[in-house]
């Protein structure tokens, strides 16, 4: 149900009242705009369609793509969990990101306004893309790639980014992108487990103001063994820095691509051939190398994007702040929306450099109307300060998504009221590296949204909560997220490790993929993310989880961010320790802990406590902004560090190290 929130939600005094988190989880709904639900892309009625055909409705959305063989079947699923989507059709993802659209007309659109974290600017029409992409591909196959290999791509947020990856899909290379701040070393084992053939790099990027270099290690990954297919490496000339130079391996970008011929006939690919491989965050272990295709992934990311974010291609401006070399940055920056015909925002830089204000500066400047982003970016942009975005202009925005980490309420609210005029809906999307798209959400024409939960599975998606036995739980009950039927842009296998596929999502509930994530089902049957099962604590025999004990902490006025872990304990079993970033001038004191402490418990009840509270300065997290709970675990253990090297920056963990003796303890 359904009902106008506007008088009490004018609320930033009243969101750290203590009982609102409860409040908000029960009761709160937002309408949808009458006018965004009037000429909403999609309406209630996918839901209905979807259900009484879920395959039919697959193959209506495969139309979305422009195929060179039309395919006739839908799913081939006679050996699960090994599926194939549409596996007798034929089509070229880049054709279908760019070249119709220019054949359509559209040429002269911008499909990406670049903005580089120095200032520079550069707008990239559909027909540009076009020529960049061709001139790309051709260079590839001159430095001998063909059909089936892999190639590294290890760049910076710029747009020969997306133009190499494009250039990969438009001859049949499977690319794997490795995030552009990850060492040498985490490189070395993405080349050596894809055995990629030819590395995409730049000199370095902009970062923090500064030039950043990535060139030096890819020439050290380069030295490891194993590496040893590597027979070129592909340089953009980014920042102008000095580098090292491989004589008959290293071939400058502009050197190679500039010369090539303009046009490039898009060879037509089987629909399940190897689109990309994509390491997952590495949040609760080694990463793994998680492998899609093309047809069954390009319609569902096409799909969602026009749904989600309800893309009007005419008339938006869409920005997606995540790296490309997340899962995200693949689905929503590069194969969705350019899928779609979109103009978009693409941005180099941090979202504070060179001031706190960046990114509502850009949002002004190009008129942004659809806005996608994590809640770490906007719980930081909390504590920055609400002054910060109400020194801009944000009335272009009309669409607020969120995604990589279940969103506190008291974020989300903040999102909704700060950025969002207090008007725009907010759909926070639960997805997966392994999903490939969008799965549960709520749809910003059609969903009463719910500050804090991803609420339904889109139309054509199968999910729910199942206990210890794979018996569904009852609304109001939680357990484990599973997906119930295969969906087209699901994972095809571990890359080279079908048995670690097998293990990791089919063995523990049979028939039913397990996605590894804690949820609850409230009264409506509307889906909360509880976090990882991996850290769902448990404390005198109950089960706890991380993220609500989190929101807890944060919905305190005197707490910006937290992490919260379960540690071995002699008498509970676990017992909980919370890691807390302070808002600016709260005072670190025993006092203070103390209050946090009966703050939670009041919250959540008294065995939700946490036994210890810890302020910090910084939290660990992984390159695409997630709390790597792990390690906090391992720190809280007092144990040597688990694989760290998808952590943004290992000070961090040396930092909280060295504040853990003095620590406060329990009662
Ligand atoms: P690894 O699998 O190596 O531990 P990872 O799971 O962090 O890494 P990703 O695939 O980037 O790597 O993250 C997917 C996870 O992010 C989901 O399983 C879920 O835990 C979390 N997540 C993403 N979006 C949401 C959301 N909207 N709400 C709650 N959780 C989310
Ligand atoms: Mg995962």
């Amino acid at each position: 149900m359904a009902w106008d929130t506007t008088d009490t939600l004018g609320m930033g005094d009243v969101v750290s009242n203590e009982s609102l988190a409860n409040l908000l989880r029960e009761e709160r709904r937002f309408a949808p705009p009458a006018e965004l639900a009037a000429s909403a892309n999609v309406t209630a009625e996918a839901y209905k369609r979807a259900k009484a055909d879920r395959l039919g409705f697959w193959a209506e959305q495969a139309r979305r793509l422009t195929w060179a063989t039309e395919p006739n079947e839908t799913l081939d699923w006679s050996n699960p969990p090994f599926a194939k989507w549409f596996a007798d059709g034929k089509l070229n993802v880049a054709y279908n990101c760019v070249d119709r659209h220019v054949e359509n007309g559209l040429g002269d659109r911008v499909a990406f306004h670049f903005e580089g974290e120095p200032g520079d600017t550069r707008s990239l029409t559909y027909a540009e893309l076009q020529r960049e992409v061709s001139q790309a591909a051709h260079a590839l196959t001159e430095l001998g790639v063909q059909g089936g290999d892999r190639v590294a791509i290890y760049m910076p947020m710029i747009p020969e980014t997306a133009v190499a990856m494009l250039a990969c899909a438009r001859i049949g290379a499977p690319h794997s992108v490795v995030f552009g701040g990850f060492s040498a070393d985490a490189l070395a084992t993405r080349i050596q487990d894809a055995d990629a053939r030819v590395v995409i790099t730049a000199d370095g990027g902009y970062r923090r103001g500064k030039p950043s270099a990535l060139k030096p290690a890819v020439d050290e990954a380069l030295t490891r063994p194993g590496t040893e297919n590597v027979r070129s490496v592909l340089v953009v000339r980014r920042t102008g820095q000095d580098v090292a130079w491989s004589e008959g391996r290293d071939v400058w970008w502009h050197e190679i691509v500039d010369r090539q011929p303009e046009q490039h006939t898009p060879e037509a690919f089987d629909a399940e051939h190897p689109l990309f491989i994509l390491y997952t965050s590495g949040t609760t272990g080694k990463p793994k190398g998680i492998l899609h295709t093309t047809g069954g992934y390009l319609t569902q990311v096409s799909y969602t994007h026009h749904a989600v974010f309800d893309l009007k291609p005419e008339t938006d401006v869409y920005w997606c702040t995540a790296d490309v070399g997340w899962v995200t940055g693949h689905s929503y920056i590069v194969y969705g929306p350019l899928s779609n015909g979109a103009t978009e925002v693409l941005y180099e830089g941090t979202p504070d450099t060179p001031h706190q204000g960046r990114w509502w500066e850009i949002v002004q400047k190009y008129g942004v109307t659809i806005l996608y982003t994590a809640p770490t970016a906007i719980r930081a942009c909390m504590k920055w300060g609400d002054d910060i975005p109400a020194k801009f202009d944000l009335s272009s925005l009309r669409i607020l998504g969120s995604v990589g980490e279940p969103i506190n309420p008291e974020a989300w609210i903040w999102y909704r009221k700060h950025i969002g005029a207090d008007q725009t809906p907010v759909v926070d999307t639960w997805w997966q590296t392994e999903t490939g798209g969008i799965m549960i959400t709520p749809l910003p024409g059609v969903t009463a949204t719910k500050p804090g939960s991803a609420q339904v599975p889109l139309p054509g998606i199968s999910a729910t909560v199942v206990d210890d036995d794979t018996n569904e739980v009852p609304n109001g009950a939680g357990g484990y997220l599973v997906l119930t039927e295969p969906w087209p842009s699901m994972l095809r296998t571990i890359w080279g490790d079908d048995q670690r596929y097998l293990d990791t999502y089919w063995s523990r509930f049979e028939k039913r993929y397990f996605a590894g994530d804690g949820a609850k089902k409230d009264d409506d049957g509307d889906i909360w993310l509880l976090g990882r099962v991996d850290d769902v604590m448990l404390v005198s025999g109950h089960n706890i989880s991380t993220t609500e004990v989190e929101s807890a902490l944060v919905s305190h006025p005197k707490v910006a961010e937290a992490a919260v872990v379960g540690a071995t304990d002699p008498q509970t079993t676990q017992a909980i320790c919370a890691f807390v970033i302070l808002r600016g001038s709260a005072a670190e004191d025993e006092g203070l802990v103390e209050e946090l402490r009966a703050h939670v418990a009041k919250q959540l009840g008294p065995i939700a406590k946490p036994k210890r509270i810890l302020p910090v300065a910084e939290l660990p997290k992984t390159r695409s902004g997630k709390i790597m709970r792990r390690l906090l675990r391992d720190v809280a253990e007092n144990r040597a560090l688990g694989d760290v090297t998808t952590l943004t920056d290992s000070s961090v963990m040396e930092l909280i190290q060295s504040k853990l003796p003095s620590a406060p303890s329990e009662d």
